[in-house]
């Protein structure tokens, strides 16, 4: 594939001019409209389209095909099938069927499901998407076809991470739609969440990654002193590309483009060695397979430049970690930003309506946002000093804020026209663009014409997130719809919608703050207004089992009340899993690297001091040998706390999850953090020469 990014875009994506190009007609109207959720895709039509798909796929240079899915490990997962089939007389031909299309058993008894399987059946099956177009990823030697597929137990139970998702935003689209309906909108065909998702990240040298067994089996250093130099210097952000970093970035977007995704904007981020991309947006469902190709893609490539990709939350302590802003609103089938302020001061009511569910939905089930994000690794970001805190808050900014206070006061009865105005609803979008003040702290903040969510952590699957995010918002939604439709027939849609807006004010004071979010004032507000604060993942995760957010999502058919529990213990065995790995890690990484180093220092420092002449050592103990004592300390407090490390181990096994969990969060996390701290004090004293592992003053200079 060669040319502009114009031409090659979308080169590797069966798109919609691609299936136009090799679909008859009528067949590819018929499967258009299963796509806009329609009719149910005919048999024979599904047949025609994998040949088409088939026929396609090999033209690309692809041998094989795989259901591509997203199980609930934040990853995707793919299990390869070859087009080439000898036929029963022995004659090879390359096979792939309607039913290979639609329809996939992969033995994947070994993805997490939170106990949902073993209760049932061991298998389940994959099924194809076809709201997320195929695509081929190349390779030298052939390319492999993937099909966007959800993942669901043989009893009908998701598995995966896309189900919930569609389930989300076909909800949302229902009440939307009853809501713009109500505004008059007649020619509105179907309403689509849409979503962009700021993706950051850290390169480093491979061949330093490599002898890290931190960065090997966690993705993170769980030891390290600080370099000399951090990030104080603020010369990273926004600074010049490096060049072996700009040629991985350039075969990023190349690679990207030819899977139909622009990515629009490449920098440098504030730490030394991160960076961050941000892709044009697109409908929620798209956007999330594309973070993930983005992500897998960053991967492959970065190793073919000699660099390991980092997507870990926080890779180097003290030092910025890595997040994903989720941008999202939604768009109509004209193409409008439902989220974009207009000149029409009708308009602006429905866009006031729209922010409002948001806003109640988060006033009341915040919790689940904030139970969405918790990863052991978004452990280590949120709360730092470069992430939000742990609090889930909207920032509005002034002129929404202004608005909803007036509308809070109460408007003019007889004039409403006259409070359009008062309101500056007539010219909302002038000063919401000259309004570009940005609360950074924040991690719900409304820009401007879409809100961003900027707490979920860099490696995390976009899905859950927004899945929670987009239910939450459409149970806001149908409230407004409810409270509109209870009083139109004795006013208008206009007013009675304002008076919507006036509940949802109100309602919504105690999520809605505009000050520092990471000020240690804003935790005590937080306190007095009763939100919820998880500092632990465990804590957090518990939010999951909140009777009245399961309510809430078995309600909207999100999740039944045994999904989210299996949901909830997925998450829950992660980050128990996690932490272990980090314990044996650790335990390996002290006693056969940084144990062995002190004794090297030890023994080289007390030779050394034994060539010292004895006149001049005079007796009194002296500085070098308190150096060698220091060093005596440490080992001796290392192999102490290691033990203790190794005990706690063995004494998890008769654990339940819970107990678990909660051990590992209250004494493991404490003796990690102990460990770390000694052998980072062992790192300062001993040289070069004898320190086993890369520092971070050699990591982070990695150019
Ligand atoms: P910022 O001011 O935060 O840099 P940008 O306009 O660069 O904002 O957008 C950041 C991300 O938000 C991009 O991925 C962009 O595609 C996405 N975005 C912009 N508009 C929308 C929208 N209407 N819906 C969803 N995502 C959007
Ligand atoms: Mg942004």
């Amino acid at each position: 594939m060669n040319g502009s990014p114009v031409q090659s875009f979308g080169f590797n994506v069966f798109n919609d001019r691609a299936m136009k190009e090799r679909l008859p007609r009528h067949i590819y109207q018929q499967l258009q409209e299963a796509v806009s959720g329609g009719e149910k895709m005919d048999f024979h039509v599904a047949e025609i389209v994998a040949t088409a798909m088939k026929e396609w796929a090999v033209s690309k240079g692809a041998s094989h095909y795989t259901h591509w899915f997203h199980p609930r490990t934040d990853l995707t997962a793919e299990k390869h099938m070859a087009f080439l089939t000898v036929d029963e007389y022995g004659l090879p031909l390359d096979s792939f069927e309607g039913a290979d299309l639609i329809q996939s058993e992969p033995d994947a008894s070994s993805l997490p499901s939170g106990g949902m399987r073993s209760t049932f059946e061991a298998r389940g099956y994959t099924a194809w998407d076809p709201t997320s177009p195929a695509f081929v990823i190349p390779a030298e030697n052939g390319g492999t076809l993937c099909i966007p597929s959800v993942f669901i137990s043989n009893d009908g139970t998701p598995l995966d991470m896309k189900t919930p998702l569609l389930r989300a935003l076909s909800k949302i689209e229902e009440v939307t739609m009853r809501i713009l309906k109500m505004f008059g909108n007649r020619n509105v065909k179907w309403i689509r969440a849409t979503m962009g998702a700021e993706q950051e990240f850290f390169l480093i040298d491979e061949d330093m990654a490599a002898k890290r067994p931190d960065i090997e089996y966690c993705g993170r250093t769980i030891i390290g002193a600080q370099t000399p130099k951090g990030q104080q210097m603020e010369d990273h952000y926004l600074g010049s590309i490096p060049p072996r970093v700009l040629a991985f970035m350039q075969e990023v977007d190349q690679r990207m483009c030819s899977l139909g995704v622009v990515l629009k904007t490449r920098h440098n981020e504030a730490a030394p060695c991160q960076f961050e991309y941000a892709p044009q947006f697109t409908e929620a469902n798209l956007a999330v397979d594309q973070n993930q190709i983005l992500m897998e893609q960053m991967r492959q490539i970065a190793s073919k430049h000699g660099f390991r990709l980092l997507l870990h939350e926080k890779p180097f302590a003290l030092i910025n970690g890595s997040g994903k802003h989720l941008n999202c609103s939604m768009m109509d089938s004209e193409g409008r930003n439902l989220l974009k302020p207009s000149s029409s001061q009708r308009k602006n009511i429905q866009f006031l309506t729209l922010v409002s569910g948001l806003l109640l939905g988060i006033s009341r089930y915040g919790g689940l946002l904030r139970a969405s994000i918790a990863t052991p690794g978004n452990m280590r970001r949120l709360g730092g000093n470069e992430a939000p805190p742990s609090i889930m808050s909207v920032f509005l900014g002034d002129v929404l804020t202004h608005i909803l206070d007036r509308v809070e006061e109460g408007l003019p009865e007889d004039l409403p026209s006259k409070a359009f105005i008062d309101l500056g609803l007539n010219r909302l979008p002038d000063v919401l663009k000259d309004n570009t003040d940005r609360n950074r702290t924040a991690p719900i903040a409304f820009t401007g014409n879409k809100f961003e969510f900027r707490a979920p952590g860099a490696s995390q699957s976009p899905a859950g997130p927004m899945t929670m995010m987009l239910s939450l918002w459409a149970w806001g939604l149908e409230k407004m719809a409810n409270m509109i439709d209870a009083r139109i027939g004795e006013t208008d849609v206009a007013d009675a919608a304002l008076d919507a807006i006036r509940t949802a004010a109100l309602e919504s004071r105690n999520i809605r703050f505009e000050g520092n979010c990471y000020s240690p004032e804003w935790h005590e507000e937080a306190r007095r207004r009763n939100l919820p604060i998880a500092h632990t993942t465990s804590e957090a995760l518990a939010l999951f089992l909140v009777p009245e957010h399961r309510e809430l999502l078995s309600g909207l058919g999100i999740f039944s009340e045994r999904e989210i529990l299996g949901y909830y213990e997925t998450r829950l065995e992660q980050y128990i899993k996690t932490i272990e790995i980090e314990m044996n890690v650790m335990e390996g990484m002290v006693r056969n690297g940084i144990l062995p180093a002190i004794t090297k220092q030890v023994a080289a420092e007390g030779t050394a001091l034994g060539f010292v002449p004895e006149g001049i050592r005079n007796g009194s103990p002296s500085f070098w040998q308190e150096h060698i004592g220091e060093l005596y300390r440490v080992k001796e407090g290392l192999l102490e706390t290691v033990g203790k490390l190794a005990s706690l181990h063995e004494s998890l096994e008769f654990l339940d999850l819970e107990k678990r969990s909660e051990t590992l969060t209250e004494k493991g996390l404490p003796i990690l953090d102990s460990i770390r701290k000694m052998c980072d004090a062992a790192e300062t004293l001993v040289s070069d020469e004898f320190w086993p592992y890369p520092r971070y003053s050699d990591m982070l200079l990695s150019r």
